[in-house]
């Protein structure tokens, strides 16, 4: 493989700029350098690579997507030769894997860890990208590109009091890196979503005594772990090209299809029955595999939540419990799906509790542990915050990056994000944002998304060196086009009637606009393609200089 550092530029430290070392950033290293040619240096906040998979060591963090299709398809020999030990593969596996392909493609020479970009400029008269850090260092460069990971700015909510709790706390996102003992512990986790499901049956195999605080119950889907029989894994090694293909031209990156026939005109017998054997079978298949109009009509999202307060309603000892689990008040699927692995069950312990803060919510964090409004408080010797993330927006938010005049692109975002393909934002030239708000990103498997988006990349730069164009961006029409598409497609399901990070629902003041894009992989794949071949339809590429290299 060439692995040539030759530069394309002579005004600038490196040709590009990587921001973030997980599954986006080294791909796109590996893209600039190996295959292109070009310079690039990448920053991490992090103290090696991995990004969510360095973060999350949480107990029982693993990936909910079927691990032969969480890893990438771009080399086949990786894709082969690699084995994953479980269904779903476990954090540190997962770090292990990307720690591999690190070494595999020779990439941790031009990461810098440890560091965090706090700003990016451009300016217009070099056509350049000034980059700093908190170390001090400033660097500059022709193309940035963010792979700053669309959960990756952990959120606590701003409780009152909330340092003056005397025990231990820990956030799932920024899990400390030695295995955490709550042996004999009272512990509280503050939380129900993906990551707390995941993690509070094991914290209570360990603690004394575990309440957990629920804001809002979530739907459950059994995972179904455990190793994959050899003679499928070996006929998905065969069928490396066809996975590969059925992926990318998917509905969510996932080898899952909808059916053609509605909820809505089946009875509640004909969707039990056609919902059962994928409840069995575990995984995303009740949720993304099977009927698509839950995802628009109500009545045919209550007969799938009919046949799911059931399942609950089975699995739970205690009825009251089991009403307080069943989730109310919107419908399934418009909420991230978490998957289970003795969830449920585990509400059945006796030592086990379940607190609704939802009719009593927090007050304070206390010395002791914890105070509802109406008073009680409850004592522990250590507090989980499982309280997510600000998605999509939030880790781009966090850096100053000052386009054209200098405009703040949170600025341009206070009213919620605007970009073209969630690539791009008009304004902010050679600014490229991996898996960004308005892409499908966190609507799929997002390895698939990611692959996609580097590639496209990628692909640009190519296309602006050919032509000896300094610059790309949207053009204002495109950009207003894309964000009111976005929307629309959003406005006619029923995502926004749900309170999700989604939706920005999770962050106090956050806009309340839909973040991911509903155009789903393999059309928006086939889009940009269109888009490409139409000489990069909707995008401005200037500074074009005879003979010249961008
Ligand atoms: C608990 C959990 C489970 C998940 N499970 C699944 C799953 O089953 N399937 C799925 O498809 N996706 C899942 N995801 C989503 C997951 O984030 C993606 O699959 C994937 O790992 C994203 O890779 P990334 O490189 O784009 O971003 P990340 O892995 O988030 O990496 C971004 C990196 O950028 C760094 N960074 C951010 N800002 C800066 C800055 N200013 N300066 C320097 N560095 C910065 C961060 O430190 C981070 O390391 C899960 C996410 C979480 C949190």
């Amino acid at each position: 493989m060439p692995n040539s550092c030759q530069s394309s530029s002579t005004d600038t430290d490196v040709d590009a700029v990587v921001i973030g070392a997980g599954f986006s950033g080294l791909y796109m290293l590996h893209r600039l350098r190996n295959t292109m040619g070009l310079r690039a240096r990448v920053f991490e906040t992090g103290g090696g690579v991995g990004g969510t998979w360095y973060w999350n060591r949480y107990p029982g963090a693993r990936s909910d997507s079927d691990s032969y299709i969480y890893g990438f398809t771009f080399d086949e020999q990786l894709w082969q030769q690699w084995e994953w030990s479980e269904r779903y593969p476990e954090q540190h596996e997962i770090r292990a894997y990307l720690e591999h392909v690190a070494e595999r493609y020779d990439l941790d020479h031009d990461i810098t860890f440890d560091t965090t970009v706090r700003g990016a400029a451009f300016d217009e008269d070099s056509d350049t990208w000034t980059v700093t850090t908190d170390t001090g260092e400033t660097v500059t460069a022709r193309y940035l590109i963010t792979g700053v990971g669309a959960l990756s700015a952990s959120n606590t909510p701003k409780f009152p009091g909330l340092d003056a709790f005397r025990g231990a706390t820990y956030h799932t996102g920024q899990w400390p890196h030695e295995k955490v003992d709550f042996t004999g512990q009272r512990v509280g986790v503050i939380g129900t979503g993906a990551s707390a499901v995941q993690a509070v049956p094991l914290i209570a195999r360990e603690a004394e005594d575990l309440t957990v605080l629920q804001r809002t119950a979530n739907y459950v889907i059994p995972a179904n772990n455990g190793p994959v029989p050899d003679e499928v894994r070996q006929a998905r090694k065969a069928d490396y090209a066809g996975i590969r293909e059925r992926i990318q031209n998917s509905t969510f990156g996932f080898e899952l299809t909808t059916l053609e026939k509605g909820a809505a005109e089946s009875t509640q017998e004909e969707v039990d029955a056609v919902l059962q054997p994928r409840w069995d079978e575990g995984g995303f298949g009740i949720w993304l595999g099977s009927y698509v109009d839950m995802f628009f009509v109500d009545d045919a999202n209550a007969k799938v939540r009919h046949f799911l307060h059931d399942k609950i309603r089975e699995k739970i000892d205690d009825p009251q419990t089991a009403e307080r689990l069943i989730p109310k008040g919107y419908p399934f699927g418009c909420k991230r799906n978490p998957l289970d692995s003795g969830y449920y069950e585990t509400f059945n312990l006796p030592h086990v509790h379940l607190v609704d803060v939802k009719s009593n919510p927090i007050a304070e964090i206390t010395p002791a542990g914890v105070k509802l409004v109406d008073g009680t408080e409850y004592e522990f010797d250590a507090i989980v915050y499982a309280t997510g993330f600000d998605a999509m927006t939030g880790p781009l938010n966090r850096i100053d990056i000052r386009g054209r005049g200098g405009r703040l692109l949170r600025d341009k975002w206070a009213d919620g994000p605007r970009t073209y393909l969630g690539l791009m934002s008009a304004g902010y030239p050679n600014l490229f944002t991996i898996t960004g708000p308005q892409s499908p990103s966190v609507l799929s498997n997002m390895p698939v998304s990611i692959e996609q988006h580097v590639d496209y990349i990628a692909g640009i730069i190519d296309h602006l060196r050919d032509r000896g164009a300094t610059t790309i961006e949207p053009t204002a029409e495109a950009e207003d086009a894309w964000v009111a598409q976005n929307q629309q497609l959003a406005e006619a399901t029923l995502f926004p009637t749900a309170d999700t990070w989604y939706m920005g629902a999770n962050i106090p003041g956050k806009p309340r606009v839909f973040l991911p894009n509903l155009s789903f992989v393999g059309p928006y794949r086939a889009k940009c393609d269109r888009i490409a071949e139409n000489d990069y339809e909707g995008f401005t590429i200037s500074g074009a200089r005879e003979g010249a290299t961008a």
